[in-house]
């Protein structure tokens, strides 16, 4: 039996306890809990079979009573001694895609970049459209895209037509593009014609990741009237394999314009607040570019999960949605390089190059922190990517 060292000032202390899948050495997949530098075996410290398995979901499907009483047992556990055998130091394991990913859902929750966006995609127009402010507007995105931090991105090529060009043409992306988000994960949904009420957000999320929307810009701007995005953004999604967990963020919770400004319809209105005071960091090759602050958001996660099922509209285990872009109101708060660079005609200085959109081998890092139950800062670890040449 060992005690597991947590060093002081650790993103990773008790009062976090993320959940991943990862592996050591040649052993299968199974579900870990990272506390400090270390990853806990959860299926052999509790000697559950639940937890042999490669993704979240199963121990997700259990639900939330059960999320309660196992974040209870790992506090207990890391407290005193661990079995040997069921501690792996970080750097020694691969860390997996954590979910199996049902169903992708991004909105578009940020007031700030909505502002932004419609200003540069729409210059002679109201920059926010008639709905943004009485729903959480979102796309459905595609599920079988979403890969795990550290996996890399190859430019993707399609159709593009600048407005001066008198004809599309195909082509490598030349406007590719990053947005920082944060991604919650459904443990227990619902079937058929079950809404979700808004206050039973706990209940039915599990966890958050940080969520990296690789955007190509060119290619989005020309097919997104009037459906919204498709091939710009469905070759890739990237997320952290650390998920988070819900019961982890009370700390973090603060309440948004979106439940007063105006009053939404009352199946929006949330007694929460379950806005989240989440510090998100943007590191391009290295050097620190922008930190979007999710505390500036305008719908919460919990008015998103609502409105997503509102309709009838079934969701599952596994299920993700993605906040939208993170935009604060200063520039340097921008979670997408299209508005940090102003749709590129105003390029940022990264390591000494003028720059404006990803360039091939450039590397994108999303960190994030929040208040945690400790008084401390809890981590969300990182989501990177690093962009190859188009095929
Ligand atoms: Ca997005």
């Amino acid at each position: 039996m060992i005690a597991i060292e947590i060093p002081d000032g650790s993103p990773f202390g008790v009062d976090n306890l993320p959940y991943g899948v990862f592996s050591a050495a040649r052993d299968a997949p199974r579900v870990g809990v990272r506390v400090g530098d270390s990853v806990v075996d959860l299926a052999a410290a509790l000697g559950e079979e639940v937890f042999a398995a490669p993704t979240l979901n199963p121990f997700m499907a259990q639900g939330y009573d059960r999320w309660v009483r196992v974040r209870e047992q790992v506090t207990a556990l890391v407290a005193g001694d661990v079995p040997d055998g069921a501690v792996h130091a970080v750097r020694d394991v691969t860390l997996h895609l954590p979910i199996d990913v049902a169903d992708y859902v991004d909105f578009y929750a940020s007031e700030h970049h909505a502002s932004n966006v419609g200003r540069l995609f729409r210059p002679d127009a109201e920059p926010l459209l008639p709905n943004w402010k009485h729903l959480p507007v979102g796309y459905h995105g595609r599920a079988g895209t979403v890969v795990v931090s550290g996996t890399d991105v190859v430019r993707p090529s399609g159709q593009r037509k600048a407005p001066t060009d008198t004809a599309p043409s195909f082509g490598p992306s030349v406007r590719l593009d990053i947005e920082a988000e944060l991604g919650f994960v459904v443990g227990t949904g619902t079937p058929l014609n079950a809404p979700i009420p808004v206050d039973d957000f706990v209940r039915h999320v599990f966890g958050a990741v940080l969520l990296n929307d690789w955007s190509a810009r060119d290619i989005q701007a020309w097919e997104y009237v009037p459906l919204g995005p498709n091939l710009g953004k469905s070759f890739a999604t990237s997320i952290s394999p650390w998920v988070v967990p819900i019961l982890a963020l009370e700390a973090a919770r603060i309440p948004l314009p979106g439940q007063s400004d105006p009053e939404p319809l009352p199946y929006l209105r949330e007694t929460g607040p379950w806005g989240l005071d989440v510090d998100l960091v943007v590191e391009w090759n290295g050097e620190e570019v922008s930190r979007p602050p999710y505390r500036e958001m305008y719908w919460s996660p919990a008015q998103m999960l609502a409105h997503m099922t509102v309709n009838g509209a079934s969701s599952r285990t596994g299920d993700l949605y993605g906040s939208g872009t993170i935009s604060g109101p200063e520039k340097g708060q921008r979670g997408a390089f299209l508005e940090l660079t102003w749709g590129g005609k105003e390029p940022i200085t990264v390591k000494g190059e003028e720059r404006s959109f990803l360039l091939d081998g450039d590397e994108v890092v999303i960190t994030g922190t929040a208040p945690g139950a400790g008084g401390g800062r809890i981590g969300f670890g990182e989501v990177r990517g690093r962009i190859l040449p188009a095929r």
